[in-house]
């Protein structure tokens, strides 16, 4: 690094990001809030995904105090279709953090923002830097992408990106270059095909020169994330749906249909005879299996056996007592009407489920057990 055009190439990215900025919302403004908001939201999510997103949730959360006095049910309600959920509930204990412990003063050092709950190092320096004009690098996938390429290095190390990182962000607005870092990699150095012929950079890029930038850095070969197999139970009565509020773990706090593991495949062996041990007697001749859908989450897959139980009038539904018995996943239970499920958080893969049961290609295919 120590040869590199270190101003020369400061200033032509700065020159190209002041010309071929998108116009994203969060760009607008270096409040603290929003920028944190838009980093929280833009974890793992594309930015078209994030735009509407975040101008709903900053309309009805416009700060932090507004976010900490929120119940979190409303927050993840807000965040439902987002995804990772569990950022969401972070955010929101963090906010508290700082209105309460805090008294709504916002921290300003690399080293205070780790210590709130979701808070990790890119985010941190990320924020710092265009919040407060903290001069220090960041990394998140595209910068990782770029500097490889820039470097020529096929595996480069956490702390020589970060080495990296450190030495080119411009100390006069270190916000602004990473952030044109960031949107090099996403617009311009993407991951497969990027666009050498139009980036601003290439005359320092060592990749290019060898001819073949795009094998920079090597890609990360990982197993397929492991397959789960659930049985995800549709239990309606007249109008209304039973969802579980889920107690811990993935999806935590949000509201679902209540779950199974799938052992065998077979109705009765899954559910019937495990939930009648547990005093919970469901007739087989009222469910209704249909076919299977699929929801990938980043480590994991579910494949899901919607089992429709329209619940016939005349027939005392489960009680609580004996739908806690059958689960430990929900820490409570809920009748639901239809008209009410839009306002509760529900994840994007039990929203699948759902219009399952309209899709015609799934309609119940009779009875299987
Ligand atoms: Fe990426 Fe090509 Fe620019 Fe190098 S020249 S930084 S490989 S887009």
């Amino acid at each position: 690094m120590n040869d590199f055009p270190v101003e020369a190439f400061r200033d032509v990215l700065r020159a190209w990001f002041r010309e071929h900025a998108r116009d994203l919302p969060w760009r607008r403004s270096r409040d603290p809030y929003r920028v944190w908001v838009s980093e929280v939201m833009l974890q793992q999510t594309r930015v078209e995904t994030v735009r509407a997103y975040y101008e709903r949730f900053v309309r009805r959360f416009p700060d932090v105090e507004a976010l900490a006095a929120a119940e979190l049910t409303e927050v993840l309600r807000y965040w439902q279709g987002l995804g990772y959920y569990r950022r969401a509930r972070h955010l929101h204990a963090a906010a508290r953090r700082i209105v309460r412990d805090r008294g709504g003063r916002w921290p300003q050092t690399v080293q205070e923002w780790l210590a709130l709950p979701g808070v990790g190092p890119y985010m941190a320096r990320a924020v710092v830097s265009i919040a407060f004009g903290v001069p220090t690098g960041v990394v998140d996938g595209n910068v990782r992408r770029v500097l490889a390429r820039l470097m020529a290095v096929e595996r480069p190390g956490r702390r020589d990106l970060q080495a990296w990182a450190d030495a080119l962000v411009d100390p006069r607005d270190p916000g602004t270059f990473n952030q044109a870092m960031m949107e090099l990699g996403a617009t311009v150095c993407t991951p497969v095909r990027p666009r050498c012929g139009d980036c601003p950079v290439r005359v320092f890029c060592q990749g290019l020169s060898t001819g073949s930038p795009d094998r920079f850095p090597t890609p990360a070969s990982g197993p397929a994330p492991p397959e789960e197999r659930w049985w995800v139970i549709l239990w309606s009565h007249r109008d209304r749906w039973l969802l579980g509020h889920k107690r811990d773990g993935l999806l935590q706090d949000m509201w679902l249909f209540p779950m199974w593991p799938e052992r065998t495949g077979d109705v009765a062996a899954d559910l019937l005879e495990p939930w009648s041990r547990q005093g919970l007697r469901v007739a087989a001749t009222v469910l209704r299996v249909l076919g299977p859908v699929v929801h990938a989450f980043t480590h994991r897959r579910w494949r899901m056996r919607p089992v429709w139980i329209p619940w016939p009038d005349g027939w005392a539904p489960p009680t609580v007592d004996e739908l806690m018995a059958s689960t430990e996943m929900f820490r409570s239970w809920q009748w639901f009407p239809q008209a009410y499920l839009r306002r509760i958080p529900i994840p994007r893969a039990h929203r699948k489920v759902l219009a399952a049961l309209a899709r015609p290609a799934l309609r119940p295919m009779g009875r299987e057990v």
